[in-house]
């Protein structure tokens, strides 16, 4: 379900730029009869798909009235200790927050600046994990971050239950700033290319991956 769409920040990394950016709300009476309508199909766990679910007291008072299970995507810091409170009274049971980095100028380098020192960004994870059953915090190699600091780093959330990634490499994804930094406005071989840096560039992808991923052009040419 989305009870939102768009975002308001403005993450290198993030492809949003094409149809994402401007961040709406839809109406909450819109939200809950769709709501109602998956309910009464007999759902009990939706996942809101919101670029990022901002913490709206009268969506979640709406959600929490009808008893069901869901997850989200968000920005921890964007959470007060009382809203993730609420977030977990509502019945969220999952929580993947994009953290990205564990410093200052790494997250200033992603343009994800943040009020909340990396602290203060983890209370708010390990306050998350006591009211919510899963929650995950995403980081990314910005290549700032010293790679024993992320590893105490990520035993520390571990050892409270917060899943937190091995930093994994940044895909310049067509209508990221990032792409378009790199190679102007996306067009048609726009993934191609940008789908061929990431290969060449890094040589592995993440800690739940161990396989090595086929280019695009090549997969393209085995479907025909
Ligand atoms: S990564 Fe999250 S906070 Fe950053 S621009 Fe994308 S949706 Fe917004």
């Amino acid at each position: 379900m989305e009870a939102s769409r768009g975002c308001p920040y403005h993450c290198t990394f993030c492809a949003k730029d094409n149809f994402r950016n401007t961040f709406r709300r839809r109406p909450i009476d819109v939200v809950a009869k769709e709501l109602d309508g998956l309910i009464s199909a007999g759902v009990e766990y939706v996942y809101f798909i919101d670029e990022i679910f901002l913490p709206y007291r009268d969506l979640l008072e709406m959600v929490a009235l009808r008893g069901i299970k869901f997850g989200i995507q968000t920005r921890i810091d964007l959470w007060k200790p009382d809203m993730i409170d609420l977030l977990g009274d509502a019945g969220c049971v999952s929580i993947e927050a994009g953290v990205e980095s564990i410093t200052e100028q790494g997250r200033y380098q992603l343009a994800k600046q943040s009020k909340l020192s990396t602290l203060e960004i983890s209370e708010r994870l390990l306050h998350a994990k006591r009211r919510v059953a899963f929650v995950q915090a995403n980081l990314l190699d910005c290549q700032a971050d010293d790679p024993i600091a992320v590893e105490e780093w990520r035993a520390h959330l571990h050892e409270h239950g917060v899943w937190a990634n091995k930093p994994v490499p940044l895909f310049p994804y067509p209508g990221s700033p990032d792409y378009t930094l790199r190679w102007g406005k996306p067009d048609d071989l726009a993934w191609e290319r940008a789908h061929e840096f990431y290969l060449h560039q890094f040589d592995s992808f993440s800690d739940i991956q161990d396989q090595r991923p086929a280019g695009l052009v090549q997969l393209e040419a085995a479907g025909r």
